[in-house]
């Protein structure tokens, strides 16, 4: 799987892309991807990106079931399966919204949505993360800039009744207020949990103040997520240069706080391996966070296709291995465990191989 994540998958067939859930371009999360269901475990893998195009990994022509050959050098290695559509994705709001404009299906149960599609960072080019894709799904009409409390309980309610959703993510674009998108999130869980019990991941920036964490769990958040993406500050610096403006400190000071608000291990954060940080300050970061209690959700550095890293090399498998058996090790010893997490991209797990590490 750490292998298939690293260099994508091609699709032999034009059969394939259109197997299954319909795959990701552009948008927060794993974007240019598509779930795709090996051993049991549904993963999202590249398929959209440069190195997919030349990865020793193809699937063929999918079956009437979605089931491919994954072959690997012309030599069948397993059986793949693409996960149907969702159901709620055939259905609209009254007033014409497509539901999957509102939230889609991650992986095999999650239901994730990007409450806020705009982003102060993106909409300077000086200060975007060079690896975010969040204004190009907008920019194609795949979904809408706000998603409103009640559509997002419209939709999670039928995602739970129809598809059987198990934990919702929500994620936003940092909005130009202080509390960095907290307050949407709150008003946005507080509507879901009305609506339908679907355990529910907040993600945003540390916002300004450390009483947002109780307002979110007051409002029916279980998990929160603060992604720091990189650990070495000069280079948050060069490839974040908007978001690099809440420091490191900050993200310590705001996870201390959160693991007081919603317990230990179901505070987390995205670590992304392969844009520049070592293997070294990878993991004295991910010491640093267990030992607060945060669960580090490596996940290895996807290049989309249009952002200003669509160039950038994605981490070879053996970086990911360097990083990823330590690091399970490291969350063993300390008995956080991605299972144990109540919603989110921890429990998720699609976007990385880290929870097989943790085994
Ligand atoms: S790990 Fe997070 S971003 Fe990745 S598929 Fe799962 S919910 Fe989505």
């Amino acid at each position: 799987m750490t292998e298939l994540q690293s260099f994508g998958l091609r699709l032999a067939e034009p059969d394939a892309a259109g197997a299954g859930v319909a795959s990701r371009r552009g948008g927060a999360g794993p974007s240019d991807h598509k779930a795709v269901t090996v051993d049991g475990h549904t993963i999202m893998v590249p398929v959209h990106t440069a190195s997919a195009w030349h990865s020793p990994f193809v699937a063929g022509a999918p079956d009437a079931q979605g089931r491919s050959m994954l072959t690997r050098g012309h030599v069948p290695i397993a059986q793949v399966a693409f996960p149907r559509a969702p159901r709620f994705y055939a259905r609209s709001t009254a007033d014409g919204v497509p539901y999957s404009h509102i939230a889609t299906l991650h992986g095999a149960d999650v239901l994730a949505t990007t409450v806020l599609q705009t982003c102060i960072r993106y909409e300077s080019r000086a200060k975007t993360c060079r690896f975010c894709a969040i204004g190009q799904s907008l920019a194609a009409g795949r979904t809408i800039a706000r998603k409103t409390p009640a559509q997002l309980a419209e939709v999670a309610r039928a995602a739970v009744e129809l598809d059987g959703v198990r934990h919702m993510v929500m994620t936003t674009g940092t909005p130009p207020t202080p509390d960095r998108g907290a307050q949407i999130l709150v008003e946005s869980a507080a509507a879901v949990r009305a609506a339908v019990d679907l355990p529910i991941q907040a993600q945003c920036e540390p916002p300004d103040t450390d009483r947002w964490f109780a307002r979110l769990k007051e409002a029916g958040v279980d998990a929160l997520g603060m992604h720091l993406e990189i650990v070495t500050p000069a280079l948050r610096a060069q490839l974040m240069p908007g978001k690099a403006a809440v420091p490191v400190a900050r993200y310590l000071a705001a996870f201390e706080a959160a693991v007081g608000v919603f317990g230990r291990g179901q505070v987390s954060t995205y670590l992304l391996a392969g844009l520049g940080d070592t293997r070294e300050d990878m993991l004295a970061m991910c010491e640093t966070l267990v030992a607060l209690g945060v669960y580090p959700f490596v996940v290895p550095f996807v290049p989309i296709s249009g952002t200003p890293l669509e160039d950038h090399p994605a981490p070879t498998p053996e970086f990911m291995r360097g990083l990823l058996e330590p690091l399970g090790a490291m969350l063993a010893a300390a008995r956080l465990r991605s299972a144990d997490i109540k919603a989110g991209c921890g429990k998720c797990g699609a976007c990385s191989s880290l929870n097989v590490f943790e085994e």
